[in-house]
């Protein structure tokens, strides 16, 4: 019998196998691999938030998981998929520089913000109030960690690609079964297709389109990912990601004209070269009304888990959060109650 069926191909699903095979437990992995959030964001990590320069909710353990988490990912699949690259925020105007400069000095930011304010300047970007930079930032190679991480448990016969059927699943109080595995417990991950669960639909998810560009900008030798009012990232050779678009109302999951328009006038506030946009995105990203993640378990079936609801920082918090709904299965520990599904009882 597997200890865990986990639900879900995108980073919460791959982070789950993860962290459960790290622990010494048995896994069975069961994912549709349809495109899905997971599949569009750019994989930044970031431990403050870049409009009013505050630390994100438990930055700092966060910070101190996911590095050795991602290495010892990156030994089993020998090679490499979290990169440590520099978030230089591109500073408005002078008030907003020394905004930085003053916050920079409080206690929860210090080991995040650098306090001095960089003036490099960069070819074909403008920037004439400088940069505020974020320390410990990079980005998590999704594509890369999700295709092998699948191949990984291909390989030992621990992965299947399919769409969970709901009404096929067998459940006890202590043991599920389906398709003919047997699993102690099974943990939900399907961002959005929560909404489609019946044990865990009820749950206020909010779900927030977002939407990128791939543009090709020869001219353009950046080494740092630039922030303005949105991210400019070099991806490969030539290419940059641009985004994202924020939007918690839509009619359609679909790229827009408009989400393209916005970016591209965005962009061209501070990018002063030639391009050409090579590609356009959109997800929806996983957001809960209050902005925190769903863990917890059914209070039926105390053996069906959710883990969802990672919202626009999966790649920095599924790591924690994995680890903190692990403990809180095999070793009893209490969820962190802004986490906990039990904050909606009532
Ligand atoms: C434009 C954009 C940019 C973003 N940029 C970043 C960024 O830079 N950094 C960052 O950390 N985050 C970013 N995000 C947010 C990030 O994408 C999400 O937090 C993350 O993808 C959520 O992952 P998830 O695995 O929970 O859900 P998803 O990625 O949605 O994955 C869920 C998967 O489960 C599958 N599934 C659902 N139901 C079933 C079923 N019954 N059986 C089998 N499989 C099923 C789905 O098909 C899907 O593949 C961005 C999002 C968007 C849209």
């Amino acid at each position: 019998m597997k200890d865990v069926i986990i639900v879900g191909g995108g980073i919460s699903g791959a982070t789950l196998a993860w962290q459960w095979f790290l622990q010494g437990k048995s896994i069975h992995w069961i994912a549709d691999e349809k495109q899905s959030s997971s599949h569009v964001a750019a994989g930044v990590f970031n431990p403050v938030v870049l409009k009013r320069f505050s630390p994100i909710w438990k930055a700092q353990e966060q910070l101190d998981f996911i590095f050795p988490f991602y290495k010892e990912v990156e030994n089993y699949l020998k090679s490499s998929v979290l990169e440590m690259v520099p978030v230089w925020r591109r500073l408005h105007d002078q008030k907003e520089r020394s905004t930085w400069i003053r916050k920079s000095n409080r206690d929860d930011l210090a080991n995040l913000m650098i306090t001095e304010p960089s003036d490099t300047s960069i070819s074909g970007i403008e920037a004439g109030n400088g940069y505020g930079i974020v320390k410990h930032t990079g980005w998590l190679n999704t594509m890369a960690y999700l295709s092998d991480s699948i191949k990984f448990f291909q390989d030992r016969n621990e992965f299947i690609k399919a769409s969970l059927d709901y009404e096929k699943l067998d459940i006890t109080n202590d043991h599920v079964s389906y398709n003919g595995i047997d699993a102690k417990a099974i943990i939900f991950a399907e961002g959005n297709g929560l909404r489609n669960n019946p044990w865990f639909h009820q749950l206020p998810l909010q779900g927030n389109k977002g939407e990128i560009l791939i543009i090709k900008c020869p001219g353009l030798k950046l080494e740092q990912i630039i922030k303005s009012s949105v991210f400019l990232m070099p991806y490969r050779e030539d290419l940059f990601w641009v985004g994202a678009t924020y939007e918690r109302e839509y009619t359609s999951a679909e790229p827009s004209d408009e989400a393209r328009e916005f970016l591209i006038s965005k962009l061209e506030t501070f990018l002063k070269l030639p391009y050409e946009i090579v590609d356009h995105k959109s997800g929806i990203r996983p957001t809960t009304i209050d902005r925190r993640p769903f863990l917890g378990s059914n209070k039926d079936y105390k053996n069906l888990y959710v883990f969802n609801g990672m919202g626009s920082r999966a790649s920095l918090i599924a790591p924690w959060a994995s680890q903190q709904l692990l403990e809180s299965i095999y070793n009893g520990h209490q969820l962190p109650k802004e986490m906990d599904i039990a904050r909606f009882d009532n």
